[in-house]
């Protein structure tokens, strides 16, 4: 078995364009490390209101001086092209020459990744300190990119649970020679399918997309509707190998299951990890899984400090959409920390259920065994009935215990006893007893 590691070695260097023969290649080696359906979805095809984009290819790109001189080569670095850059050849003038070129916002030697796939513009990219140094007053130019017909393609590993109701993991493989965004979240996925395919049947279905960003997950949703109703959670697996702490970001339902579970074994394995609201602490392709029409609650999972602190100004991570992100900024054991807890979400989520309650009024506490004397436990007695306030058919014990800032261990101990004596039932579905509710 590969470790990730090792993967990451293998295809961060590959031109892993949105649809290009790089990214290709790259499924095809994860391909052979687990059982994988490869859908192919062809360029032009209408995925909702966009449209799949052609195959872009570059064979050679380079900036020279007249005389002959390399000044920037594609041979040296796939992110010294554009992403989708138009092709061009010529000569050109400085003042024509310097708006096709890129660098990065604050790592003056750094090559930045940009991409414009709708643009549709020429452009090569370089460190800041190397344009600044152009002091001749003509250029020659050449990109030899192609367009062409070709199909994005989406690779799908499923491992079947007891209910076909699924919890979905996504990860983009797309981003030519960068480690951190995202390579270092689809092998974290990959690994975690490794282990639930050795491991005992989970209740939940788990399905892990791995895609070209925003346009494959649109391309994978538009093309599988009919799953949409059975995706009862989702985790965004992103930026998941350097040294900060991991971070969470709710999803769009706030409120959902997933939310719950996730966010409360979050807080018990590493307290110091932030977790936001949508939209807070970094966008990807999460959005397309809580947009309208849609609505899966996905939380997205990546490794960063809080972004509303000081030292977050070079935001996700200082190497972020440059050459920097490489293998020299990740590791093995954080790869790994991931991964468990990724095992350790999913885990919470496949024990999620509704607390519904087969009775009316407050408890007969001590009629049941069921009361904590106030004067011995008082903050028990408080807790006790505070948990049983909140069994309604609406919520988990996970919720409960977000609700009321105690661990999901204090929750169940209230709750087992109620099972026991069948006051309380566990529900996939929400059961709500409130009778105002429904009501016409
Ligand atoms: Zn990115």
């Amino acid at each position: 078995m590969t470790s990730m590691m090792q993967l990451i070695e293998e295809l961060w260097r590959l031109p892993r364009h949105l649809v290009s023969d790089g990214y290709d290649q790259a499924l095809a080696r994860l391909a052979g490390e687990v059982p994988m359906t490869i859908h192919e979805v062809p360029s032009g095809t209408k995925i909702w209101t966009w449209t799949v984009p052609e195959k872009w290819t570059c064979d050679e790109a380079y900036l020279e001086t007249l005389d002959g001189r390399r000044l920037i080569d594609l041979a040296d670095s796939p992110l010294h092209v554009v992403s989708y850059s138009l092709p061009f050849e010529g000569e050109v003038s400085r003042e024509e020459l310097l708006p096709h070129l890129h660098s990065h916002p604050h790592l003056p030697d750094a090559i930045p990744f940009v991409f414009k796939y709708y643009q549709r513009d020429w452009g090569l990219c370089a460190p800041r300190t190397l344009i600044n140094g152009l002091d001749e007053e003509r250029y020659r130019v050449k990109i030899a990119s192609r367009f062409e017909p070709g199909a994005l393609k989406i690779g799908e590993v499923f491992v079947q649970g007891e209910l076909d109701d699924c919890f979905v993991l996504a990860a983009h493989l797309d981003h030519p020679a960068q480690v951190n965004d995202d390579l270092s979240g689809v092998v974290v996925g990959l690994d975690v399918m490794r282990a639930l395919l050795a491991g005992p049947k989970p209740r939940y279905s788990v399905r892990f997309l791995i895609f070209p960003e925003t346009q494959g997950s649109i391309a994978y949703l538009s093309q599988h509707e009919h799953l949409i109703p059975q995706m009862r959670g989702g985790l965004f697996l992103e930026m998941l190998g350097t040294a900060a702490p991991h971070a969470l970001q709710l999803s769009h339902q706030a409120h959902s299951p997933a939310d719950g579970a996730l966010a409360l074994v979050l807080r018990e394995r590493e307290p110091e990890a932030h977790v936001g609201g949508f939209r807070t602490v970094i966008d990807n392709d999460e959005r397309q899984f809580n947009a309208p029409g849609v609505r899966v609650p996905m939380l997205s999972l990546c490794r960063m400090a809080n972004p509303h602190l000081p030292e977050s100004r070079f935001y996700p991570y200082p190497e972020y959409h440059s050459d920097l992100d490489t293998p020299a900024i990740v590791s093995q054991d954080r790869l790994e920390a991931s991964r468990d807890l990724v095992l350790a979400l999913l885990a919470a989520f496949d024990q999620t259920r509704y607390l519904v309650n087969h009775y009316k009024g407050e408890i007969f506490a001590s009629g049941f065994g069921l009361w904590v004397d106030y004067r011995q436990d008082p903050e028990g007695h408080r807790r006790h009935f505070r948990i049983m306030d909140r069994i309604d058919g609406t919520r988990s014990a996970a919720d409960i215990a977000l609700e009321l800032d105690c661990s999901l261990e204090q929750v169940i101990a209230v709750v087992d006893p109620l099972i026991e004596k069948g006051l309380v039932s566990l529900s996939d579905t929400p059961q709500p007893s409130d009778p105002h509710l429904g009501a016409a």
